[in-house]
């Protein structure tokens, strides 16, 4: 069997969390939590960041932290995981779904322009499989009208715009380390504050609304709950893992750009013959091969050839389905029409990419795909 997915353990993963085992620091805000801050600080050039135990959990606080509630409006793409929009229905705001571009899963600049209104108070930006939405155009409506733009980097570690990091851009950004992103341990997240204004508040809010921060530093005498907030820091066990796969960020960058790029190659052809399309990447993105997938003439292609590489024992898997038409969001997004978006939860195969894979499973999955692409 070709996972879709398999975690790749370096090793010094349990060598750490067994330190903090015999150590006896097992809770959060230890050594390791520091530690993994600091490089992604050092790697990207970011002031503040705070690890969480999710993306999910650091797009939470965002929501806290920019104060969302009741009467705003929150422009969210469609196609995206239920979380970056469910952490700001949380807090009561009312979600507007954006369409794809045509030709990217990203979100397209025009759908968010028509859906703003004077309500509008953030635009989330997904880098769907770590490639860059427009970032100059973003944060050029942005400032046209005076909206907050946040960054869902969970695809986009090691991702860049223009050269500039990924989650530098928007006032916050929250990336994952899920067990199926670049990087892992297991859950968890961080939150990046690019605003340094909303640092303080940041903190108290991380820390369950207690000024402990304060407190440690020996800034104030006695601490105490001054704020809403969570309990959003993970445990030293799982920052103790993280930090063993940081260390090896390099080795798994370079391995996955090697592995997609010979997916490009391998599938170029066929893909031109068939009408297929592979992965657009803008001259602006520099990306994380995050993931690898094609985009059929239809959902029933998408899905016979899906039903063909698990007849073939190769895990290839769609992905996200449109938000505004789920359970969750269609009574409230009855009339809204996004064919964009819709077409990419019909017609994209995500492809299995991980460290474990070797070049000649790759090339067996692209001549399954071409068998399949051929006879249909
Ligand atoms: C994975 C993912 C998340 C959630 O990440 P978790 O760490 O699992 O909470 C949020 N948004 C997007 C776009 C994702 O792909």
């Amino acid at each position: 069997m070709i996972r879709f997915n398999k975690p790749y353990i370096f090793g010094q993963e349990s060598e750490f969390v067994k330190k903090t085992i015999d150590d006896g620091t097992l809770a959060g805000m230890g050594v390791y939590t520091e530690q993994c801050q600091q490089f992604l600080n050092n790697r990207y050039g970011f002031e503040n960041t705070f690890l969480t135990h999710s993306c999910t959990s650091a797009l939470e606080m965002i929501a806290i932290l920019l104060d969302i509630g009741v009467g705003d409006e929150v422009i969210v793409p469609s196609f995206t995981y239920g979380a970056t929009a469910n952490a700001f229905a949380l807090r009561g705001a009312t979600i507007v779904f954006a369409d794809s571009n045509v030709d990217h899963p990203n979100v397209s600049i025009e759908s968010i322009e028509k859906s703003i209104t004077a309500k509008t108070k953030v635009i989330v930006a997904v880098h769907y499989g770590g490639v860059s939405c427009d970032m100059s155009a973003l944060m050029a409506l942005c400032k046209a009208h005076d909206i907050l733009l946040v960054e869902d980097a969970a695809h986009s570690i090691d991702s860049f715009y223009q050269g500039k990091p990924l989650g530098s851009f928007g006032v916050c950004a929250a990336f994952s380390f899920h067990e199926t992103k670049n990087i892992t341990c297991g859950e968890g997240g961080v939150i990046v504050v690019n605003q340094r204004e909303l640092v303080p508040r940041a903190e108290v809010i991380w820390e369950n609304g207690t000024n402990k921060a304060m407190f440690r530093r020996g800034e104030i005498d006695r601490y105490s709950t001054v704020d809403i907030g969570s309990s959003f820091y993970p445990s030293e066990l799982n920052a103790a893992f993280l930090y063993g796969q940081l260390l090896h960020l390099d080795m798994v960058q370079s391995a996955r750009i090697a592995l997609w790029d010979r997916y490009f190659l391998r599938l170029q052809k066929v893909c031109s013959e068939k009408n297929v399309e592979l992965p657009q990447i803008p001259e602006f993105a520099s990306h994380n091969a995050h993931v690898f997938y094609l985009v059929c003439n239809s959902k029933s292609q998408r899905d016979g050839l899906i039903a063909h590489l698990w007849s073939k024992k190769i895990q290839a898997v769609f992905h996200y389905s449109s938000l505004h038409s789920s359970e969750a969001y269609r009574s409230s997004h009855q009339r809204v029409n996004l064919v964009n978006a819709d077409r990419f939860s019909e017609c994209l195969v995500r492809l299995p990419l991980h460290l474990h894979l070797k070049e000649k499973d790759i090339d067996r999955v692209c001549d399954c795909i071409i068998d399949y692409l051929c006879a249909t």
